[in-house]
Formats: structure tokens, C-alpha cells, sequence
């Protein structure tokens, strides 16, 4: 009796199905890479299954087949690894795609160049075999069941697979494309066993390929029983010799392991000995994956045990803020049996763990000083993620400040380019604090009202414009003695650099007492306090925070992540040379005092991107007060 059900793959899966075989068929040969990725990846978890559970012992070695029939124009992969059941089928690669896959198919533009880098940013993986099987079949049986529990899925990528369950001997999985017509040029020995050279001679097991027949002295094939030869050099590319080992190979070896289809920007290859030993290879990616701040997100770091692969996504073995960070580390103490529960408090990880933060973070230090060109590259990719590491990682929190970089009033571009130690080094001597303004964007920063007595005074000002910027400041209180100061703090103290003016300001503020009183008066309980500024040149007025109140930009944040945010109130701190402020003055009209008093208030609030309460009242006084 035939079981067999016709199935449909996810609308996502058939979407990103098209737009791969399309946009990657320049690139049609990394299919092999990548089933060979998967086949060495399913070899890997049979082994360490079968520490704990002997009886999944085959009896054969470990190792994947590869090879082709001319006539039938068909490529067939097979390993002897996990193998997958009949759900672990339809799930892993039948009808559900990844999650986030749809935000990140609405991200592609159609342009082929462009989808290309993207998909493959995306992670390509078994569909790749599209690319050039117009027909593929999959036979895979689980460890551990029975020779009648074997599954045949089939599909043609357009949209449907049928899947049936079957008989096959041995665990494992074997894939059969039925090549398109024009991948003649793939059904070659020479072609096949140059590509598995190419892209995975790092795998771990031996990739073997039928024997080339020898030719006797008139050219002819010589009679032979067929054997099977090891095409790849398999054998861990971590444990060789760091001189033995080519940028390319460690190149393919990170496209393997971090299922990403461009080239890694650095690594660090290292043994660690001592009372851990250890093997670390962790790479830097050029780009960030689709799914940086997923919280699903997979693909960490995978742990080995002498040379025994152990666990993907080894999420303890990295701190959260170096989740960008891919490779292998494969320790030589820890026990083989060792579990998740068992990683989440030990001794031996955490040491583990913080060696590996330290080599990261110096691997980064380097980078920002050897190589700033790749530097900024990898600021701009992950330079947000790394902030997070203020936050979460307080014994490393001095060297993570150091390679944070900011834009600034002074650097004149929108990109982060400057360091806290240049900030430092280029700030007067009289100066002894670090400012910064947090604000939604670049322009809202660099012409807010707050900064018109910096830039009179020529004092240099971080412009915070991501949203965990707001975060890292309220954690990174100074550096290098030095105290960051948001400039919109209400009492802002410019230190020596401002000594005169305070003197000044003491005299001034008596003198203005009736109108700041006119003003309070006008705008009642919309505001805290009003005060006679210090840090305005041009504009009329400011709203700014108790020092250790809110920012009202934070304010603005957690507002709009429907986070309750306690009351409080701005003071708002007015320029008695402005005109507006001149004229409030002047008049004894309570009416017209309190038109003016709300314009100053009102500018202030859209100056720190607020929503006002009554924008045409706003429009309506701005009118009669320029007619
Ligand atoms: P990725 O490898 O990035 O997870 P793939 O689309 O290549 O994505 O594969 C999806 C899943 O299918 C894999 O994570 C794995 O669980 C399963 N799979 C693919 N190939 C094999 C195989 N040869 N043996 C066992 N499982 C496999």
C-alpha cells in the first residue's frame, strides 16, 4: 500500500525558492558546498549521539559519497550520519520556513546582484540544490528506527513535495539531483572532486568519490572492482598547524561552519593551554546576519570535546554582546556527556568563556589599530551590538568603551569615527568632563538649541542618535576619569572652561527674576521650573532634565515601546538676549504674555522632536506673532 502525500512548502519557502535559483545561478556550483555542510553537520550529531547511546553504532566509518551517472544526468550525495524521521523532514526542509524569513524577502529589491549578496547573507543551505536539480530526491533514514521508518521526499521546488515513508539499510541521508540540462559541465570526475577541493576540503569526514579508473598504454579504461577514494584532506582544520593552513581554507571552513555565503572580515586561531585547555577558531563576519536581533537566532558558536562535536549555538561559551562572533572551540578537559544544564554553571565554561571574550576583544583592538578601513567596516555592521557590552559586561567595560566609536560636532560626518580616547586627547586642558546630546536622528543632534554654547566655546559633543545609546550612557559614567555629562542635564557645569560666566549667570538670573516669574505663571504645570540658561546663543529657549531624571529623549523611547513612564516635568531655560524674550518683558498684556510664553515653550519641545499637545494653536500664535 503506497503512503505517499503531496504536500506544499510555506509561500516564504516557494518566494525565497525562486529568487535563490535566480539570483545565485552565477554562483550554481555552492550547492555542493553547502550539502556537503549539511551531510558533515549530520555526521557530527550522530557521533556525539552515539556516545550516549552505543547501539546507534552502524559498525561502518563515518563518511560521505559523492557520485554521478552520465546518462541519467543525476549527482548523488550520501552520508551515514543522523539522518532525519518523517516530521524532522516536512519541518527541517518541507514546509516551514526559518522564522523571519518573511521580513527578510520583503527586504530583497529584485536587483539579482544585490538579492544575491542578501540571500546569501540569509544562509542558503539544502535549497540550494535548485539551483541546478530540476527534480530532487531525499532518502533519509533516523538513527535508531527501523529500516521500514526510511522517508523519500521529492519535489521539483516549485511548490509542491510528495513524501513517503520507505526502506533504506543504513542511517543517514542520500540526495539525488536530477540535474537541469544545461549542468552537463557538473557530471565530470575531474569537475566534481576540483569543487570538493575547493569548498570542502576542510570537512571533517572523508568525502569519497569512486576511484578514476587507470587507462593502459592504448588509452584504454582497465578492468577493475570499483573502490572508493578520499577526495578531501579530512581531518579538523582547528588542529592544524596555524602555518599549514591557506586563507582560503580558513575562509571555506567559516562559510561551512557559519552557513554564510561571503567571506569572514578576520579570525583568531589559538590553543589555550593551562588548567583549561582549549583550541578556539572564532571569526568576525563582513555582515551582519538577517536575524542579528532575532531572538530565535542560531548559529553561535559550536563546542567540540577532543575533537567530538558537541552542540551548535553554544550560547554560554560567548557573551550575549558577541553574538556576531562564529568558529568552533574545542576544549580537551570537559567531559564528553557534558549537557546545555551542565554548560549554564560551570566553573570550566566561564573560564572558557571569559578567555575567549579577551581574545575577541583584543582581535578588535588590533583591528581598530592595525586595520581601521576593516574597523569601520565592522562598526558599521556591529558596532550597535557591541554598545550592549557597556551594559552587560562590567569587567570588560573599560576596554569596550575604548573601541566605540562616535560621530561627533567636530568629525563632520554621520558616521561613528570617533573614539573616546581621540575625543579625550583632542578636549582642552581646562576641560574635564565628556559631553554628549542623545537625540532620534543625526541632523536632530547636530542642530539641537542645547549645543550653541559648545559650539561657541568649541567644545566637542558625542551626538547619541541609536536607541541604545540612551542605555550605554546611563551605564558608561566616565572614562578615563573623565565624567560623560548629557548636555540637556539641567545643571550644567562647562568646569573651568565656563568659570567666568557662572559668576555672570548668578547676576543676571537676579536681575531676571520678574520675567522668569511672568513665565512660569503663563505656562502653570507644563513645566518643572524656569531658569536663565547658559547654554544657549541663538535660540530662545530649552527644555533640560534633573541629572538623574530621565532624558526626554529616553522618555520618548519607552513611550513609544508602550512601556509606562513615570511623570515628570522639564524645566525650561530661556536666552534673556533673544527677542522673544526681550518682548515678554516688555509687555503688561497677560494674554499676550502667555501667547509668547507658550511659543518659546512650544519651539523648545519640537527642538527635542517632541509631539506638541495643539499643534494649530502653536501655528495660529507663530502667525500673529509674525503679523
Ligand atoms: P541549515 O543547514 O542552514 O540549517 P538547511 O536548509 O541546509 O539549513 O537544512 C535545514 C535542516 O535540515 C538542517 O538544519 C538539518 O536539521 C536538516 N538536514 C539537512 N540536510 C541534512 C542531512 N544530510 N542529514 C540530516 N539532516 C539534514
Amino acid at each position: 500500500m503506497s503512503n505517499k502525500q503531496t504536500m506544499s512548502f510555506q509561500t516564504e519557502v516557494k518566494q525565497l525558492l525562486q529568487l535563490m535559483i535566480h539570483s545565485l545561478y552565477s554562483n550554481k556550483e555552492i550547492f555542493l558546498r553547502e550539502l556537503v555542510s549539511n551531510a558533515s553537520d549530520a555526521i557530527d550529531k550522530l557521533r556525539f549521539e552515539q556516545i550516549k547511546d552505543p547501539k546507534l553504532n552502524h559498525g561502518q566509518e563515518l563518511f560521505i559519497e559523492l557520485s554521478f551517472d552520465k546518462d541519467k544526468k543525476t549527482i548523488t550525495l550520501s552520508d551515514n550520519g543522523i539522518g532525519m524521521t518523517y516530521d524532522e523532514v516536512i519541518e527541517n526542509i518541507g514546509t516551514i520556513a526559518k522564522s523571519g524569513t518573511k521580513k527578510f524577502i520583503e527586504q530583497l529589491s529584485g536587483d539579482e546582484k544585490k538579492d544575491a549578496n542578501l540571500i546569501g547573507q540569509f544562509g542558503v543551505g539544502f535549497y540550494s540544490a535548485f539551483i541546478v536539480a530540476k527534480e530532487v530526491e531525499l532518502i533519509t533514514l533516523k538513527a535508531g528506527l527501523k529500516n521500514d521508518e526510511a522517508v523519500c521526499w521529492i519535489s521539483d521546488g516549485s511548490g509542491e513535495f510528495s513524501i513517503e515513508t520507505v526502506n533504506k539499510e543504513i542511517s543517514g541521508t542520500t540526495i539525488i539531483l536530477h540535474l537541469k540540462d544545461d549542468n552537463d559541465d557538473l557530471l565530470s570526475d575531474w569537475q566534481l572532486r576540483s569543487l570538493i577541493r575547493k569548498y570542502s576540503d576542510h570537512i571533517n569526514y572523508p568525502i569519497k568519490m569512486l576511484k578514476t579508473p587507470e587507462l593502459d598504454k592504448d588509452g584504454k579504461e582497465v578492468e577493475a572492482a570499483p573502490e572508493l577514494e578520499t577526495v578531501n584532506k579530512a581531518n579538523a582544520l582547528w588542529v592544524r598547524n596555524k602555518n599549514d593552513i591557506t586563507d582560503e581554507e580558513y575562509k571555506e571552513f567559516y562559510k561551512h561552519i557559519a552557513h554564510d555565503f561571503h567571506d569572514p572580515l578576520v579570525w583568531t586561531h589559538s590553543r589555550v593551554e593551562g588548567t583549561q585547555e582549549y583550541t578556539q577558531l572564532l571569526y568576525i563576519p563582513s555582515q551582519a546576519p538577517f536575524d542579528l536581533y532575532d531572538n530565535k537566532r542560531r548559529y553561535g558558536i559550536k563546542l567540540y570535546i577532543k575533537r567530538v562535536f558537541i552542540m551548535d549555538d553554544a550560547e554560554k561559551l560567548l557573551p550575549n554582546y558577541l553574538r556576531f562572533v562564529r568558529g568552533i572551540i574545542d576544549s580537551q578537559n570537559l567531559p564528553l556527556n557534558v549537557s546545555r544544564e551542565i554548560l549554564q554553571s560551570s566553573k570550566d565554561i566561564d573560564a572558557i568563556r571569559s578567555g575567549a571574550t579577551k581574545k575577541i576583544l583584543s582581535l578588535l583592538e588590533d583591528m581598530a589599530k592595525n586595520e581601521p578601513e576593516n574597523y569601520t567596516k565592522f562598526y558599521k555592521e556591529f558596532g550597535n551590538v557591541l554598545k550592549e557590552g557597556i551594559i552587560e559586561d562590567f569587567a570588560n567595560k573599560d576596554r569596550i568603551a575604548k573601541l566605540l566609536r562616535f560621530a561627533t560636532t567636530t568629525s563632520n560626518s554621520t558616521e561613528p569615527t570617533v573614539s573616546l580616547e581621540e575625543y579625550v586627547a583632542r578636549a582642552s586642558s581646562e576641560q574635564d568632563k565628556i559631553y554628549y546630546i542623545t537625540a532620534e536622528s543625526y541632523n536632530a543632534a547636530k542642530n539641537s538649541p542645547h549645543l550653541e554654547i559648545f559650539k561657541q566655546k568649541n567644545i566637542e559633543v558625542l551626538l547619541l542618535t541609536d536607541r541604545i545609546d540612551e542605555w550605554v550612557s546611563s551605564h558608561l559614567s566616565d572614562f578615563d576619569k573623565k565624567q560623560l555629562v548629557s548636555v540637556a542635564s539641567a545643571n550644567l557645569d562647562l568646569g573651568k572652561a565656563d568659570e567666568k560666566t557662572e559668576e555672570e549667570q548668578k547676576a543676571k538670573a537676579e536681575a531676571a527674576k520678574p520675567v522668569l516669574e511672568k513665565i512660569k505663571t503663563a505656562l502653570g504645570d507644563k513645566i518643572k521650573d524656569v531658569n536663565v540658561t547658559t547654554r544657549l546663543v541663538n535660540s530662545p529657549s530649552c527644555l533640560v532634565v534633573d541629572n538623574h531624571g530621565m532624558s526626554i529623549h529616553m522618555e520618548r523611547l519607552l513611550k513609544q515601546a508602550g512601556q509606562a513612564v513615570p511623570e515628570s516635568k522639564p524645566t525650561l531655560e530661556v536666552n534673556l538676549d533673544h527677542v522673544l524674550l526681550k518682548k515678554i518683558d516688555g509687555t503688561v498684556d497677560a494674554d499676550q504674555t502667555r501667547d509668547l510664553a507658550l511659543i518659546i515653550y512650544d519651539q523648545a519641545a519640537l527642538a527635542e522632536g517632541l509631539q506638541l499637545d495643539d499643534p494649530t494653536a502653536f501655528v495660529t500664535r507663530m502667525n500673529s506673532l509674525i503679523s
